[in-house]
This record gives structure tokens, C-alpha cells and sequence, in this order.
């Protein structure tokens, strides 16, 4: 057993020299972090990956695994979390543990409110997580943490006003200025996906009509072309004869896959969707004007099908237009994994540099003959 797994399950002693230490790190900035690998954690509906990433941006290892269900307790998404960082820790130097989860964390950036996906109600997930790991720990919503990423080490290098929009079941969104997230006063601003943008329209899961994301998500992709094919729509003779008829097998990659080899059908639902795309974000533009719009999420893989009527839509709808500069839209880079990255990229905010040597001094005075070297400044520097 490792000397920080041993430490983990003494647990509580370096409880209150944790809880400390984040709260004064979390101002520093990227550029004065310390250069150490951290640990990244992407929390999503149905899996969870953890990985060990670098001050650059690579992934050293990575994990996953499924996410434990809604009726399952706090407590075991809890100890799901502690084995992934236990299991990591085995081959590497743990110095903090960033976690992005699917849904709602307070401006504090210590309790997830609401997790659509998980128990989590108002759940001091920090806190709990910096007790039973003895590391600092950072929790934010993952679409914060993967604008992050994308804005540290992809398509949004370089920008210092950057919105991302991530398209998956839903729309998920974050705002970066001058190298800080925008969270709002309650740390849930980004919402974007439930701005109204079609009066009485259709019934979002939120309990509002209309909402963006459901005119340009995977949720719109999937129904557009499943009401087709239940209509027998001479269109939807393609994906009906690909699933033999089973319109409920009609999913997003699917149509990707299809809307890629040319079926006209797919094409015009991406049409569609980059239609919907484009106009929410020159709402976008309106209100907060950034030089560059960030697309991921699993949709974002259909690429210029998308992409491509986005840019058009938002051409024909941007306010001002003729007048004023257009902010660039483009499609996200680090793919599934930058939740993950920009997690682990937003832990070392927090992380304590001293981490390795404070080991290699506790696994010394373990084996005996080096007590000497657990000397007063040791200490000291251990509670700072
Ligand atoms: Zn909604």
C-alpha cells in the first residue's frame, strides 16, 4: 500500500490544514500555478473518466467508468471518485483532484446544487472529497471546465473573450474573460441552452416551452429524424431501411454517419440545427460580444455540416452587422476528454507544489532511520 493510500484511510488527520489551503489558493492564476501533473475528473450521465494530465495538457492515464445511478446515494458517487484517485495515485503523484460535473455548482465552487444525472441536492462535494483524499480540490460545472481547456490548450488559444457552446443531449455553455470563468453571482451563469428563442414551442425538460436546445442539440437531431421516419416520410427511406424499421435505434451518431456519406435527409437535419445554432449565437454576440465562439460536444463531430450553417445563420442574424467585427466560430479540439483536462488544468489553481517532497519525507520517517528529517520547517511548510 502506497504511502498516500495509507494516509487516505487514517484519513481526518490533515483535515483542517485541506480545507484551509484551498480556500486560499483557489486565487491564484494559471500562470503562477505550480508545474505539476493533476488529477482530472469529468463526471458526466453516463460514465465517469479520471485522468492524470500535465501542466501542458497531456493525459498521462486515464480511466472510466460507468456513473452510478440517480438512485443511488451521494456516498457512492463519493467513493466511486476517492478509488479512481486511489487507483491513479498507485503510479502517480497526486497534488490536486479537479472534478467537473454535469450540473449546478455554487458560485464557491464547493457544493454542486443540482445534478440532473446524479442524487446530488445541494451536496458539499468539496469538502467532503479535500476530507477523505488529504488534497486540495476544485469541483466546477463541465462545461466551465472544458471552455478551460479548450481556451488553455485548444481551438481557443490565444482569446480573451471566449464562449463555448457545447451541443450534446442538451446545450451546455461558459463564458471565459481575460482568463477567468464567468460564474454569475450563484455560479450557474451559462445556461444558454434554455433561452427561449421560439415562443409556445416545444416542451423542454426544464418545465419551459421553446428553449434553445431544443432546436439545436442531439435531443433535436434524434426527434426531427425519428418523427420523419414515424411519418414515412419518403425522405427517411435511408435511416428507416438502416435500422430496419426500429426507429427507436435512430441515435446522433447515426445520423453524423449518414448526414457524412450524403443522405439528404441527415444533411438538411444538420441544416437545421446549424440554422438554430447560428441564430442563438448572435443573442449570444449581443449580450456579451466575444471574439470567439468555442463549438463542442458530441454534435460538434458532424463538423462543417454544422458548422457551416451556424456561420451563415449567425451572418444573417448578428445585430450591427456590416458594422462591427465578427467573432469567429469554430469547432472545439480536444474532443470527449476536455471536462477531464480542463478539470485537472483548474485543480492546479489550488494544488500545493510541496506535495511530492512532503511524501518523500512522510514515506522516509515511515521507514524509521530519517526522523530528522520531518524537522520544524517541515512542518511549517506543510500547514501553509
Ligand atoms: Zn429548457
Amino acid at each position: 500500500m502506497s504511502a498516500y493510500r495509507e494516509r487516505v484511510h487514517r484519513t481526518g488527520a490533515a483535515r483542517s490544514t485541506v480545507l484551509r489551503t484551498v480556500g486560499r489558493r483557489e486565487r491564484r492564476s494559471h500562470l503562477t500555478a505550480p508545474r505539476v501533473p493533476t488529477v482530472g475528473i469529468d463526471i458526466g450521465g453516463t460514465k465517469v473518466m479520471a485522468g492524470v494530465v500535465d501542466p501542458d495538457g497531456h493525459i498521462l492515464e486515464q480511466l472510466r467508468t460507468e456513473t452510478p445511478d440517480k438512485s443511488k446515494s451521494p456516498k457512492v458517487v463519493e467513493d466511486t471518485i476517492v478509488e479512481l484517485v486511489l487507483d491513479l495515485s498507485e503510479r502517480h503523484d497526486v497534488h490536486a483532484v479537479g472534478i467537473g460535473a454535469a450540473g449546478w455548482v455554487d458560485a464557491d465552487r464547493s457544493r454542486v446544487l443540482f445534478a440532473p444525472h446524479l442524487s446530488w441536492r445541494d451536496e458539499p462535494l468539496r469538502d467532503r472529497l479535500a476530507e477523505r483524499l488529504l488534497v486540495p480540490v476544485m469541483v466546477d460545472n463541465d462545461a466551465n471546465t472544458a471552455a478551460w481547456a479548450e481556451w488553455r490548450f485548444g481551438a481557443g488559444r490565444g482569446e480573451d473573450h471566449l464562449v463555448m457552446i457545447t451541443l450534446g443531449t442538451g446545450i451546455g455553455g461558459a463564458i471565459l474573460e481575460d482568463g477567468q470563468v464567468k460564474r454569475g453571482r450563484w455560479g450557474v451563469a451559462g445556461e444558454f441552452g434554455h433561452m427561449q428563442v421560439v415562443p409556445g414551442g416545444h416542451r423542454c425538460a426544464c418545465g419551459n416551452r421553446g428553449c434553445w436546445e431544443q432546436y439545436s442539440s442531439g435531443n433535436a437531431l434524434v426527434r426531427e429524424a425519428r418523427e420523419l421516419a414515424a411519418a414515412e416520410s419518403p425522405v427517411a427511406y435511408g435511416i428507416i431501411d438502416r435500422v430496419g424499421g426500429q426507429i427507436g435505434d435512430i441515435t446522433g451518431p447515426l445520423i453524423t454517419e449518414l448526414a457524412r456519406g450524403g443522405d439528404a435527409m441527415c444533411v438538411e437535419l444538420f441544416q437545421d440545427i446549424g440554422h438554430w445554432l447560428g441564430v442563438g449565437i448572435a443573442n449570444l454576440a449581443a449580450a456579451l460580444d466575444p471574439s470567439c465562439f468555442v463549438v463542442g460536444g458530441g454534435v460538434s463531430a458532424a463538423d462543417d455540416l454544422l458548422i457551416t450553417p451556424a456561420r451563415d445563420a449567425f451572418r444573417r442574424t448578428l445585430t450591427g452587422r456590416g458594422y462591427r467585427p465578427e467573432a469567429r466560430i469554430v469547432r472545439a479540439q480536444l474532443g470527449p476528454e476536455a471536462g477531464m483536462v480542463g478539470a485537472a488544468d483548474l485543480a492546479r489553481l489550488v494544488a500545493r507544489r510541496f506535495r511530492r517532497t512532503n511524501r518523500r519525507r512522510v514515506e522516509r520517517f515511515e521507514r524509521g532511520p530519517f526522523q530528522t528529517l520531518l524537522t520544524p520547517r517541515g512542518r511549517a511548510e506543510d500547514e501553509r
